[in-house]
């Protein structure tokens, strides 16, 4: 800087100084705007947010809530104003920061308590609560929970034991049947073994979702898999007058085993179910990439475009074939992502209408570090 620089080595007139002043004071002006405005936009939020806001400070103690919380807890904010936090959940002493939701119990003034998720955020020597009331979602989550184990005891068993029963007669266990009675025989013990399997993929589906199943990893390889799900699923080939064909490397691989065979079983099903008398499906399976992956090919009426993600979610199913080998509540796909899911795997399906699917699964080459 030399010191023929104005601004510093020159003394200001009083119009520059005016001049800059007025310019301090609008900028001080449109700061001050600015910071209403977001603190309008801020109470905005609080005041439409579905969730109770709490704000509490570095002494635990409650400096502000929404108008939910009022609602939730049944206090006005002049009651709950310098509480402290665990005034409103006592099994919690201090706010902990966390930075997924987690679950607590709210005391309201009655003295009765209720499920909540909580969010925290912590900003500027405050801690922000956000509080979700879950009871709703946990009396759902109970119904669905009786629904299941209903389903489990009282339909699963007595249906294994007719099951049971219906082979014990079909191997004379009973006396002689006539030839007639046998195919009767046969025609029940198929229905019984659809139940079965609806009853299987309802309670794997209950049991993935909530989350009580862990793959267990052991080392298996492509063409094992493949033998054991050409095995499960050759009777129903047969039957439906098709070809099954491998094509298949022998590649190691990290997985739960029973569960991958868990999944190709299902697409080699569900491929010859939708193939026409005569036809071939191919299960191709190998290394590709950072990972092993399999391909079930049939030549089926194949899928549209726009369905192809929606048929791996629940409940979902397409028009079925007039005569359908098989029929499930549209769960098996959304079975296979979630198991496939759990292998930190990728599925999809590539097909083009009225020229065959190509069902794809692959999974990673699991770090060392997760093998064990
Ligand atoms: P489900 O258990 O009822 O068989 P899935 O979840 O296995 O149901 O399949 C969902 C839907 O995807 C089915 O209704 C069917 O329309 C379609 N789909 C599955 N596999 C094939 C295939 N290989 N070819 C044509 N459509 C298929």
């Amino acid at each position: 800087m030399t010191n023929t620089d104005k601004s510093v080595s020159q003394p200001r007139s009083y119009e520059e100084l005016s001049e800059l002043v007025k310019k301090q004071e609008e900028h001080i002006y449109r700061l001050t705007r600015s910071v209403e405005s977001q603190q309008k936009r801020a109470r905005e939020v609080l005041l439409k947010t579905p969730l109770g806001v709490l704000v509490v400070n570095d002494q635990q103690k409650i400096e502000a809530v929404n108008p939910n919380i009022e609602t939730l807890f049944e206090y006005t904010r002049e009651e709950l104003f310098e509480k402290r936090f665990n005034f409103l959940f006592p099994e919690m002493p201090v706010v902990e920061i966390v930075s997924n939701s987690m679950r607590a119990l709210g005391k309201k003034k009655s003295g009765e308590t209720f499920p909540c998720e909580i969010f925290t955020d912590e900003a500027d020597r405050v801690v922000m609560v956000h509080v979700l009331d879950i009871t709703e979602r946990q009396r759902l989550e109970q119904l669905r929970q009786d629904f299941v184990a209903m389903v489990s005891h009282d339909l699963r068993s007595p249906l294994t034991s007719i099951r049971g029963f219906l082979t014990m007669l079909d191997e004379g266990g009973y006396g002689d049947i006539s030839p007639q009675g046998r195919r009767a025989i046969e025609r029940a013990m198929s229905s019984a073994d659809l139940l079965i399997s609806l009853v299987v993929d309802l309670l794997d589906a209950e049991k993935i979702e909530s989350g009580d199943f862990e793959p267990d990893l052991q080392e298996t390889t492509t063409s094992t898999v493949v033998d054991r799900a050409m095995f499960a699923t050759q009777a129903g080939a047969k039957s439906g007058n098709v070809t099954i064909e491998k094509d298949v490397t022998n590649d190691v691989f990290w997985a739960d085993e029973d569960r991958i065979v868990q999944v190709l079983v299902n697409l080699i099903g569900n491929a010859i179910k939708f193939s026409p008398d005569g036809s071939t499906v191919t299960v191709y399976a190998g290394l590709e990439g950072a990972g092993v992956t399999f391909r079930v090919r049939d030549r089926g009426p194949g899928i549209p475009k726009a369905l192809q993600s929606v048929i791996f979610e629940r409940y979902r199913q397409l028009n079925q074939p007039k005569e359908t080998k098989r029929r499930g509540f549209g769960l098996g796909l959304a079975i296979c992502k979630a198991l496939v899911g759990k292998h930190k795997g990728r599925i999809w399906v590539e097909s083009q209408e009225g020229k065959g699917s190509t069902f794809c699964f692959s999974i990673p080459l699991l770090d060392e570090k997760y093998r064990t």
